[in-house]
């Protein structure tokens, strides 16, 4: 199977501004941000979407939640600040390699588009 852009990204093949790295994920800022703080949290492990994700990725994906804290956090937006996954194509999901985007230092008004 075609290895995904994020996959390349990880094994930095592709250049782009990383904020944070451990042993289960990485952290990168967004080439097309939609907020002053945009960054996607991607595990190193390859899940394509949410809905692909099983019992066993479960610590996998809170790990991802609690990094964001630590980017939105890190970034000094720490009380404010959005959780996005999108899954599938039409919600608008274009990177298939699941991923949390973290949005913060605007106002974020709701529901979402
Ligand atoms: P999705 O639409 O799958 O939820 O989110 C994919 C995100 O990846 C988009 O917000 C898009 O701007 C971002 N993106 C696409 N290509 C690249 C890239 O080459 N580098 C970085 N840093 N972000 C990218």
């Amino acid at each position: 199977m075609a290895r995904t852009l994020f996959e390349k990204i990880i094994a930095k093949e592709i250049p782009a501004s990383f904020l944070y790295e451990d042993e289960l994920c990485v952290a990168i800022r967004d080439i097309n941000p939609q907020a002053p703080l945009h960054a996607l949290i991607i595990p190193r492990q390859m899940i394509a979407q949410l809905s692909h994700a099983k019992t066993e990725d479960q610590a996998l994906l809170g790990h991802l939640m609690l990094v964001a804290n630590r980017i939105a956090a890190d970034a000094g937006y720490g009380n404010a600040f959005r959780l996005v996954v999108n899954n599938g194509a039409e919600a608008g999901q274009s990177v298939f390699h699941i991923h949390v985007h973290v949005l913060g230092g605007r106002p974020l008004s709701w529901p979402p588009g």
